[in-house]
């Protein structure tokens, strides 16, 4: 089935209010199978209105509409497709005595013009409003399929679950299931990522794999088809395997967590505690630690070594290697790292020195960046890392690069 959601209303052309029906609807009809090729906005408008109904009747199985239905003047979605489709409004008894009843409880007058709202399109199928007082309707004609909705979204959303969606399945022959993952990556670019499993991409029909890339992160959304949710799991789960066959050192996490969330998940579970010494990252690597609740278990403490005072005389620091290497290399990644651990009595020392830019540090460029991880009773490693971009994003980045080593 395919539908499309006509959305009326000219505060949404005016920019005055976001067409968040129309996202609500989109989400839930992917759920149920129901394909989502077009949105249209019009406003209050009988021509507009018109031009786009006639439009959608070409290309659409279902066509929603959002807004229109109360009692103003302005309001004429149902009087526009009751005449579209050769029909006429006809009071409903039900909604009308439903209204009333929602003038007696508010307490409020009913005027002449809200009993506009008891009229329904003739023959309709009438979606009980239960936070309002326009009913919605369902009315089907020359094959296609319409349903009338209410502007806000209070009344809408509830009705749309409770007695608009149940009405579109019993159209549909076979339901077909929507399942989703979404699984994260760092470290590896989208272009580097996608090579990788190209022909995974390739050959994607069901699922489809759509890749999306920001903030140094790549994730991928595998989604399924099927009528039973267990196959479409079952071909997710086929799918994932196969990309983590190729990426999976890449792979941290699922859904909506961060890196962050998962480096602190395995401290804890392996009662591993943790100190970090912070140049350019002025303390954002244990601040994104520290969100997260329960951190106590796990975090020892650190030191904003941000100047090189700090780095010698708090965290030891050999001033021949300052003066000989700098600050932004690895033998002082390598020293601020094992000193930290040993000043918070920590498993796991991990240090950040480099350049955030936007100017030149030591002569090196911004992005240059020296990670070290010292771990008790093991060599301490070094990472070199090299990156582009603005000041936020490498000073960023360096953290989620700081969790991607430490969850290795
Ligand atoms: P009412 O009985 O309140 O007049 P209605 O069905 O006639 O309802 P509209 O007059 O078009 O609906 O819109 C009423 C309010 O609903 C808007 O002012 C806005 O706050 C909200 N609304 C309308 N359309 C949308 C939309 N597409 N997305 C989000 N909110 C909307
Ligand atoms: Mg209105």
């Amino acid at each position: 089935m395919n539908a499309e959601i006509i959305a009326v209303g000219s505060e949404l052309l005016l920019g005055q209010i976001t067409n968040t029906n129309a996202r609500f609807l989109s989400q839930h009809l992917a759920e149920i199978g129901v394909n989502i090729y077009y949105h249209t906005v019009v406003g209050d408008n009988e021509a507009q209105l018109e031009d786009a109904v006639i439009l959608a009747q070409k290309r659409a199985d279902l066509i929603i509409f959002s807004g229109g239905l109360g009692p103003t003047k302005d309001d004429l979605t149902k009087e526009t497709i009751a005449r579209l489709i050769g029909t006429t409004l006809e009071y409903n008894e039900e909604a009308l005595q439903s209204i009333e009843a929602y003038f007696a409880k508010t307490g409020r007058i009913m005027t002449e013009n809200n009993k506009k709202q008891a009229l329904v399109i003739k023959d309709s199928i009438i979606l009980k409003n239960d936070n309002g007082m326009a009913p919605g309707m369902f009315a089907k004609a020359d094959g296609t399929y319409y349903m009338l909705l209410p502007g806000p979204p209070r009344e809408m959303q509830p009705m749309f679950l409770n007695y608009g969606r149940p009405e579109i399945l019993k159209t549909m022959e076979k339901v077909e299931r929507i399942e989703s993952r979404v699984l994260r990556f760092f470290g590896i670019g989208e272009s580097a990522l996608e090579t990788e499993i190209d022909d995974i991409l390739m050959k994607q029909a069901n699922p489809t794999i759509a890749p999306l890339a920001g903030d140094g992160e790549v994730i991928l959304r595998i989604t399924a088809k099927h009528e039973s949710p267990d196959e479409a799991f079952r071909l997710i789960q086929q799918a994932e395997e196969e990309i983590l066959e190729r990426v999976g050192a890449f792979f941290y996490g699922y859904e909506d967590t961060t890196i962050a969330a998962e480096l602190a998940a395995k401290l804890k579970e392996k009662q591993v505690t943790i100190a970090a010494a912070e140049s350019l990252t002025g303390g954002l690597f244990l601040g994104e630690l520290t969100a997260i609740p329960g951190t106590s278990a796990f975090v020892k403490g650190g030191v904003v070594c941000y100047t090189n005072e700090v780095k010698e005389q708090v965290l030891h620091v050999n001033k021949e290697t300052l003066d000989a290497r700098g600050a932004v290399s690895a033998e002082c990644a390598k020293e601020l790292a094992q000193n930290v651990r040993k000043l918070c009595d920590a498993h796991i020392g991990i240090s950040f020195t480099g350049v955030a830019g936007p100017d030149k540090l030591e002569g090196q460029e911004p992005g240059t960046v020296f990670l070290a991880i010292a771990f008790e009773g093991k060599e301490t490693i070094v990472h070199p890392l090299k990156m582009a971009g603005s000041r936020a994003g490498i000073r960023k980045r360096t953290v989620k690069y700081g969790c991607h080593y430490l969850l290795q």
